[in-house]
């Protein structure tokens, strides 16, 4: 099983790689470590999976850009490829061996006008914790036990959080 190594023919979302689905619902749940990543996908070597990273921070096809940026279509989900990995959905706090996790995908988070975000607000400000982080985890939770969004749109971004 070899990672997808261009995006020049990616023309919609659900046309990717499951591979490479499943490495934009790893970093959309905050896992953003290119070790885990490759635990996750039994590989052995890293550098592939930080070949990967590094071509969804740089790449401009649109479809790719809109993805990373903006996160999966919602319901796009795709299982481990091998049984038994788990990882806990920083949202709604379950194991899911789908990803991103299939019941907080369908929720839109990152659209204003949706009314799954209506109903939840913003929190009034961002935070400066690290995707993947247990800090940024502890954030989520408070927010969700406010009622509000988890998500803030000026988060820091695992992208900025890499270029430090
Ligand atoms: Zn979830």
């Amino acid at each position: 099983m070899h990672l997808q190594k261009n995006f020049d023919r990616v023309v919609t979302p659900g046309k990717l790689p499951d591979t490479t689905v499943v490495v934009l619902g790893l970093m959309e749940m905050g896992y953003t470590d290119p070790k885990m990543i490759a635990e996750v996908l039994h590989r052995r070597e890293v550098r592939s999976v930080r070949e990967l990273l590094r071509m969804f921070k740089t790449s401009k096809n649109p479809v790719v850009r809109h993805c990373v940026d903006v996160g999966l279509p919602p319901g796009l989900v795709r299982p481990f490829p091998y049984e038994g990995v788990k990882v806990m959905c920083p949202i709604c706090r379950c194991m899911v061996d789908h990803v991103p996790c299939p019941r907080c995908s369908v929720v839109s988070r990152h659209c204003d006008s949706s009314p799954a975000t209506r109903r939840h607000p913003l929190p009034p400000s961002p935070t400066k914790a690290a995707p993947g982080t247990m800090r940024k985890v502890l954030v989520m939770r408070r927010r969700a036990a406010k009622g509000q969004s988890v998500f803030h749109p000026q988060d820091v971004d695992p992208g900025e959080e890499c270029r430090k």
